[in-house]
């Protein structure tokens, strides 16, 4: 038997991260066991459903590279088989109509909320006539007498258990021609031939619902596994009041393989910390998945993402990011930067620095002495190119007035135009030297 996993996102707003980890965890299985992994769009919400929502949805995943088999799949598409199996279950009497009114069910609802009772319906229109006739909600008739337990082997979680006769006759159709989710998930997933239903555990509840539609319907049950949540620090599911979830608002920041690697070892133990997505095929079983959510460590993510921009060659960094800066400028960045967009930081390699005359003044110096120093400077970063000459000359120069500072602060300042960068004998060295010292004329103009 081929494993075939999906994922069946609602496209009502922009792809979650947890989606896309729930996305990630379905690809490493279907990869593991060289099986198929497909892309469904749950659109049965027509309100509620946008075009926009499953262009994010699309652009998302496509940037974290994690390709589904065969064309996307729309519920949309499946409203005729719907009708056909509720059809069916109505001639069977295992789906009938309730004909209460929006009022009476709101009424129970409120009653059962008062008495802290779960809430459920149980019609009692399914043992009479008016169950067969058309009109009104289409429930799925749920024996409410049973002291069945339901009960599943999660494969992340181990044996989980309902009570039946908490369910009540729960609706699968608004009416007969508008299916709803729990009835168009499981005649989707059965419809494609989906083994292994990879989801995220605020679903978990649905799955007796579910089993009890595929009981219905005489069609054998998948295999279930539900993956723990993203937690924000609170410990909540982490959502949209915590800050931006979606994943396209990480493309500005971080690199695809990293955000992968981040979200695959959030809720997994790897034998290492940075890995492919190769690797962690090689590696993943499902029964190792965590149990329980973990929180969404964001200085994990800019640390792995700082380790996947130093992999990055000169050319990689420079297509990436459009900066037009030399080869030899590219390593002074990469082993600093934790988001991409923080490169703006590093401004003073593509453009002339531009910074107020006082702050080349280091701490309580006169102005002049801060010129003679520049123009010292000056004097050896004409005569040598060499990193480590020009180290050494620098420190001499500091020894000799007696004021380390009073050396490299203002040449900081000239070269960058900023109070913090990386050691400016680096900077330097980076940069183009005609350049060094052109912006170190323009300082000493200043004072
Ligand atoms: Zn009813």
């Amino acid at each position: 038997m081929k494993v075939k996993v999906r994922i069946a996102p609602s496209p009502t707003g922009n792809l979650h991260v947890g989606t896309a980890q729930a996305a990630l965890y379905n690809w490493l299985f279907a990869k593991k066991n060289k099986g198929e992994f497909y892309l469904r769009i749950e659109d049965t919400d027509k309100e509620r459903s946008t075009k926009e929502s499953e262009e994010n949805i699309i652009e998302a995943l496509t940037w974290l590279d994690l390709r589904w088999d065969g064309p996307v799949v729309h519920s949309t598409d499946n409203q005729a088989r719907y009708r056909e199996l509720l059809e069916k279950l109505l001639n069977e009497k295992k789906v009938f109509y309730c004909h209460h009114a929006q009022g009476e069910l709101e009424a129970e609802r409120k009653s059962q909320e008062m008495a802290k009772l779960p809430p459920r319906h149980v019609c009692e229109h399914k043992y009479s006539e008016r169950g067969g006739e058309s009109g009104g909600i289409v429930r799925l008739a749920v024996n409410e007498k049973s002291d069945r337990v339901i009960t599943f082997e999660d494969q992340v979680r181990g044996r989980v258990e309902f009570k039946q006769n908490l369910l009540g006759d729960f609706s699968v159709g608004r009416s007969i021609d508008d299916a709803l989710y729990h009835f168009a998930v499981v005649v989707d997933d059965i419809d494609m031939e989906i083994t292994h239903v990879l989801r995220g555990e605020d679903h978990i509840s649905n799955t007796p619902k579910h089993i009890l539609i595929y009981e219905a319907l005489g069609l054998s049950i998948p295999v279930f596994a539900h993956l723990p949540l993203i937690l924000a620090p609170d410990r909540s599911k982490m959502s949209k009041r915590h800050g931006d979830t979606a994943v396209t608002v990480f493309k500005k920041d971080y690199l695809p393989e990293a955000l992968l690697n981040f979200l695959g070892a959030m809720s997994y133990t790897f034998s290492k910390e940075l890995l492919t997505k190769e690797e962690m095929i090689e590696e993943f079983e499902l029964s190792k998945v965590h149990k329980s959510g973990a929180v969404f460590n964001v200085d994990k993510l800019n640390w792995i993402n700082s380790q996947y921009i130093r992999r990055l060659t000169s050319t990689e960094f420079k297509s990436l990011t459009g900066l037009k800066i030399p080869d030899s400028a590219v390593p002074l960045v990469t082993e600093r930067l934790e988001k991409l967009s923080d490169v703006k930081n590093f401004d003073y390699l593509w453009q002339e620095p531009e910074y107020e005359k006082e702050l080349l003044i280091w701490k309580d110096s006169r102005p002049e002495d801060v010129k003679n120093s520049l123009e010292e400077s000056r004097k050896i970063l004409e005569k040598t190119e060499d990193k480590e000459k020009v180290r050494k000359a620098l420190d001499e120069l500091g020894q000799k007035i007696g004021n380390r500072g009073l050396v490299y602060w203002p040449l900081r300042v000239a070269v960058t135009g900023k109070e913090k960068s990386p050691d400016p004998v680096e900077v330097v060295a980076a940069l183009n030297r005609e350049d060094v010292l052109k912006r170190i004329d323009v300082a000493i103009n200043k004072l």
